[in-house]
């Protein structure tokens, strides 16, 4: 369980497969964000049939609303959301140090407000595995410290000192829950079809560092000091920093991650996808497909369209002609158009749908030309395509 096995290399790209509690996962692979346990208009047959494997949830969100337990008593997050392939939660590091709102940050963890209803809340690196435990996601994240793009060096060095010595308290209380099957809460262990109580979920750490090399390359030795872990995540890129500055630090970064599955938290447009593939990640999520979506906005072998653009009117093509989803497959860019004119919410749907399917496929690509040994010539071509560039 949780193994990862690397079939084929392109230079530091690569494709390989996971294997976790509930089911295998193909890499590269995009993960779509059900913040709240749902993936925003789309229900879990859509998502099946995007060809989504891997679907994240968030715990800052299902803790204030409904709260783990009310998940726990409905089955846990696989079952409360109908959803039976490998799910991965965030640790609720990034909302609480993002969200708006009054906090207190101390060594212990962190104090907020619930954007619900306001009360006052407590994450802990310990109470962030607690609860990740109790919902039960494939994959937990330890919780972190995550510092805006542009931070300083001391603050980055403060935040990623933080954030390894809450790695330490994260691993150890996951141990705990893990060595006793689970009793989080004092309460049963809830069943899992496909995997004992021993192996039913694994913890990532998260590196950070800012945009500073230096703090990177020490978090990582030290991450890699404190454990035999599973997978890796490189947290606080993509958070405000010109892209190039998160390119060229994936670039640097790259000769000294080990053989582990590495998930780029929060990145997820088209372009950046095959820019982090390029430079050896392996797994990605992003709100983009389904929040541009909604907003009209679809992505396409040729770039981005804007589908209430008035050009598309009588238009009686299909969003993209290559691709294979319902949208694409059923109905004209003219009717998605009326649709979002209209304010229907199929239009809101079937976007998404696309969007999602667009970077399921474009992983697939991209696996595809991985195993060719061709991933530099496709990304060339496909950023001519794209990004309507001449060169690479
Ligand atoms: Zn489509």
């Amino acid at each position: 369980m949780f193994e990862f096995v690397i079939s084929a290399t392109s230079g530091p790209a690569r494709t390989g497969t996971l294997t976790l509690p509930h089911g295998t996962v193909e890499t590269p692979v995009f993960m779509p964000v059900g913040t709240q346990g749902s993936v925003r208009a789309l229900s879990p047959n859509d998502l099946r049939s995007t060809g989504a494997t891997l679907v994240l949830a968030n715990t800052y969100h299902l803790h204030v609303r409904p709260g783990e337990q009310v998940v726990e008593k409905l089955g846990a997050l696989h079952r409360f959301m109908g959803w039976d392939r490998p799910l991965l939660t965030d640790s609720g590091g990034f909302q609480v140090f993002s969200l708006e709102g009054s906090r207190r940050l101390d060594e212990d963890g962190v104090e907020f407000q619930s954007h619900v209803d306001g009360s006052r809340r407590t994450l802990t690196p310990e109470r962030a595995t607690e609860i990740q435990w109790v919902l039960g996601a494939d994959i937990a994240m330890a919780f972190d410290h995550v510092v805006p793009g542009g931070a300083d060096a001391a603050t980055a060095r403060d935040a990623l000192e933080r954030t390894l010595r809450w790695l330490e308290r994260c691993g150890k209380r996951h141990e705990e829950l893990r060595r006793s099957g689970g009793q989080a809460d004092g309460g049963a262990a809830t069943d899992r079809p496909s995997a004992g109580p021993h192996v039913r979920q694994t913890l990532w750490p998260i590196l950070q560092g800012g945009t500073h090399l230096e703090l990177r390359t020490e978090g990582l030795r030290r991450i890699l000091e404190l454990g035999s872990w599973t997978g890796l995540a490189i947290g606080g890129l993509s958070v405000g920093e010109p892209k190039a500055v998160m390119y060229d630090m994936l670039e640097r970064l790259e000769p000294k991650l080990p053989a582990l599955p590495r998930y780029l938290m929060g990145v997820g447009f088209p372009e950046d996808l095959v820019a982090a593939v390029e430079r050896g990640v392996d797994l990605f999520d992003c709100v983009a497909p389904t929040r541009n979506g909604r907003n009209g906005s679809a992505f396409t072998p040729d770039g981005p369209v804007n589908i209430r653009n008035a050009e598309h009117r009588e238009d009686p093509r299909p969003l993209d002609a290559t691709c294979d989803c319902e949208t694409c497959t059923t109905f004209s860019r003219g009717y998605l158009r009326h649709l979002f004119m209209a304010e229907e919410l199929l239009g809101l749907r079937l976007l998404s749908l696309h969007n999602v399917r667009y970077l399921v496929r474009l992983a697939e690509a991209m696996r595809a030309a991985i195993r060719r040994n061709a991933f530099g010539p496709w990304a060339a071509e496909w950023r001519r395509r794209y990004l309507h560039t001449g060169t690479a």
